[in-house]
């Protein structure tokens, strides 16, 4: 069994139930988060003995990484390869004051947002909690001794709400101070949209930062790119992220993907002015990553420019994500998608959507 699987207190239950004190979880997490060791034969303050028992019953890792890519402006990418043949993406990202890792949470998605590689192939399985664990380890692992994870973004593949069952724990082992003791407002889950997962998380009850993928002001555009959006509807969603905001105290963001002639029209602009503008939210503009089986694009610049303009006029606050790892395929998805497609070609999409305006 992945050791990652369990929390502190089933792994302290674990070494009482084998003659040890729940002491013994806590030296066992300091040197798997805190030292970053690789095996349990490092343990050097557990005895010999207890370390075999360990060894027999559970391992540290259980994916291997299978590609390895570091960008010009030193964003890296892992491709894991799962136990059972799976493979998964985990980025890392770093800036002057801060490192930030991003993750992800389920095999492919099920959410078919038309310009996202991640659902092209659907959806394999979830991943379990020791699974995304171990990519934040793996990543850990990347970074000099006196480097340390300071952000994480669950942005990589999946829906993480759709998997919250497995993505709280692991959530919890980033957050807690005896595994790698990340600040809660320094994790972000990503969703698109899911109000009784997005109450759940609320009811959770730690100030993690959400980040809802709106990606239009209207429920007949936003269908047609998140397609799941059908059976939701945005007001239920801004409800939802309401309900968080007062319950955490945390200010939602809201991302919106520019697509060239898709979205990204003046009208657009107003129409999410004025669903935000009396809301506790910022929104976050993404930039574009090209797929090259989609076809979708970045706006020019002044389409931006302008996007961002009317917003701030309307006292909506508004950034634009920085591009990183451009040239490495450090979009969700990308990277996963080109090793499935060596094995069975995707032909590139050619009709884009058309949107009236
Ligand atoms: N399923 C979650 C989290 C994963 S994606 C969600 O929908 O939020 C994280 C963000 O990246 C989402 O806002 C998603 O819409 C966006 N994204 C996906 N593909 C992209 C692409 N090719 N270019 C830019 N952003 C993309």
């Amino acid at each position: 069994m992945l050791l990652t699987e369990l929390s502190r207190d089933q792994l302290a239950a674990w070494c009482v139930e084998h003659g040890q004190t729940s002491y013994r979880a806590d030296q066992i997490r300091r040197w798997i988060y805190g030292k970053r060791v690789s095996s349990f034969d490092a343990m050097h303050d557990v005895s010999a003995a207890f370390r075999t028992r360990l060894a027999e019953e559970f391992t540290l890792f259980s994916g291997k990484v299978v590609q390895h890519q570091v960008a010009t402006d030193r964003t890296e990418k892992l491709l894991i390869e799962l136990s059972d043949g799976q493979l998964v993406e985990c980025v890392l990202m770093r800036e002057e004051d801060r490192c930030t890792i991003c993750i992800s949470t389920q095999v492919g998605c099920a959410m078919g947002c038309v310009f996202c590689a991640s659902g092209m192939l659907g959806l394999k399985r979830n991943l379990t909690t020791g699974e995304i664990v171990e990519q934040i380890l793996r990543l850990d692992r990347l970074l000099g001794t006196e480097e340390r994870i300071t952000n994480v973004v669950v942005m990589g593949i999946g829906e993480p709400l759709a998997n919250l069952k497995n993505v709280l724990p692991a959530l919890d082992t980033l957050n807690d101070k005896g595994a790698l003791g990340i600040g809660a407002r320094r994790i972000t889950i990503s969703t698109v949209g899911l109000p009784e997962k997005i109450r759940e998380l609320a009811e959770h009850g730690k100030p993690y930062n959400l980040a809802v993928s709106l990606h239009a002001p209207n429920d007949e555009l936003r269908t047609t790119i998140v397609p799941v959006n059908r059976n939701i509807g945005i007001a239920a969603i801004l409800e939802a992220a309401d309900a968080y905001f007062d319950k955490t105290g945390r200010r939602v963001s809201y991302e919106y993907v520019l697509l060239a002639d898709v979205n990204d029209h003046a009208e657009h602009a107003r129409e999410l002015g004025q669903l935000l503008r009396h809301r506790n939210a910022h929104v976050n503009l993404i930039p574009m990553n090209d797929v090259r089986e989609l076809p979708y694009h970045d706006p020019v610049a002044e389409r931006t420019r302008n996007f961002v303009a009317i917003l701030a006029s309307m006292d909506v606050p508004v950034t634009i994500r920085k591009r990183k790892g451009a040239d490495i395929d450090a979009a969700c998805g990308q990277l996963r998608l080109k090793a499935e497609e060596a094995k069975a070609p995707i032909p590139p999409a050619t009709v884009p959507l058309t949107v009236k305006s």
